[in-house]
């Protein structure tokens, strides 16, 4: 009897490891308003799209992708894409690099946007990759990595010509189409991502913004329908229109948004009204959306150092940015991330490591 109870760890162990090596296991972590979503495929290979903040939150938010890493039971990173450059999607890369091996280092290519920050940065990336593999990827490479299609859809500015294989029929939502102003920052240069596992397909575009939205998916939706949408730029509203949120009739989103940024009404409204979506999971309780635009809290992964007893309905406006602006709530504790394993038939699986509520969409028919 002693001897099988010394064996039970290590049963349970080998029973959870051959679970998890039959599904594509996905992360997307808190990283407080900026990006890191973590991708860990059947056969064990990963890759991590973003590595969070820097400066002073470096330390966190590495801190947050490793534990990610430690629980999906790997020990290196074989990829790591980095959207674009900006702060809250590179930021945490030298401290993480410090502290995990990165096999290849990939991006879009030169910064459009000059920021001393960004600039200091550049100067140091070349060392980061200097031993691993270093790849600027356009519209229509593949990344291999077995048992996936991975594939970029958006670099540099570009998009995927030819559509998605089952993709391409025109885009209804094209004709009410409004353009935005001209988005010349390093957004618009997002490397975007879809990506196939068997009948499961999910899509991550980083901070790609409204206008770049309608020149990949009008006339034709290049990109056709996915199961799981990884909602665009931390749900803002200079993101996110219909002809994308609408079009790709995604059966659930996972925004990963601060405690304010994203989630905003305008934002909410075109998300919550998406053809075909049952749910929408939420990184933080934004107060951008108050009660009357955000979900149910069981959806929502993370609170606030310190929580309030009670959201407000109506949503806040952000204060304009300088000096006398009040800060948005702080959260530097225990962080939580949503989890979702998926599976070869479409099945996935979304789960609230806060809460640990779980829900299981099963293949539509
Ligand atoms: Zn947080
Ligand atoms: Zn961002």
């Amino acid at each position: 009897m002693r001897g099988w109870l010394v064996l039970l760890p290590l049963i349970i162990s080998f029973a959870a490891f051959s679970a998890a090596s039959k599904t594509l296991d996905i992360y997307v972590i808190d990283v407080e308003g900026g990006n890191a979503t973590l991708f860990v495929s059947p056969s064990g290979e990963s890759l991590l799209i973003d590595t969070g903040n820097g400066g002073n939150a470096a330390a966190r938010d590495a801190g947050r992708i490793m534990a990610a890493m430690k629980d999906a039971g790997i020990q290196q990173l074989d990829h790591l894409i980095t959207t674009h450059w900006h702060g809250d999607h590179f930021g945490g890369m030298p401290e993480l690099a410090s502290k995990v091996t990165i096999k290849e280092f990939i991006d879009h290519g030169d910064n459009v946007q000059p920021a001393q920050a960004t600039d200091d940065f550049l100067k140091t990336y070349p060392q980061l990759y200097g031993k691993a593999k270093h790849t600027v990827v356009k519209p229509g490479d593949k990344i291999a990595i077995s048992g996936l299609e991975w594939r970029i859809v958006t670099s540099a500015g570009e998009h995927i010509i030819a559509p998605i294989p089952g993709a391409g029929r025109p885009n209804p939502y094209c004709a009410t189409f409004k353009p935005q102003e001209v988005d010349k920052s390093e957004n618009a240069q997002s490397v975007g991502s879809h990506v196939t596992f068997g009948k499961f397909r999910v899509l991550h575009l980083g901070d790609l913004t409204w206008n770049k939205e309608f020149d990949l998916m009008c006339p034709q939706n290049r990109l056709g329908t996915v199961d799981l949408w990884i909602v665009s730029h931390h749900g803002q509203a200079i993101s996110n229109s219909e002809v994308l949120a609408h079009a790709i009739q995604a059966r659930a989103a996972i925004m990963n948004n601060g405690t304010r940024k994203g989630g905003q009404p305008d934002a909410m409204k075109i998300i919550h009204s998406a053809p075909g979506l049952e749910d929408l999971w939420q990184i933080h309780f934004s107060q951008l959306s108050g009660q009357e635009y955000t979900v149910p809290g069981m959806f929502i992964a993370n609170t606030v150092d310190e929580p309030q007893n009670a959201m407000p309905v109506a949503p806040i406006q952000a204060p304009q940015p300088g000096p006398g602006a009040t800060p948005a709530p702080v959260h530097n504790g225990a962080a939580y991330w949503i989890k979702v394993s998926a599976q070869q038939d479409g099945t996935f699986t979304v789960v609230n490591a806060r809460n640990n509520f779980s829900k299981t969409y099963k293949p539509r028919t």
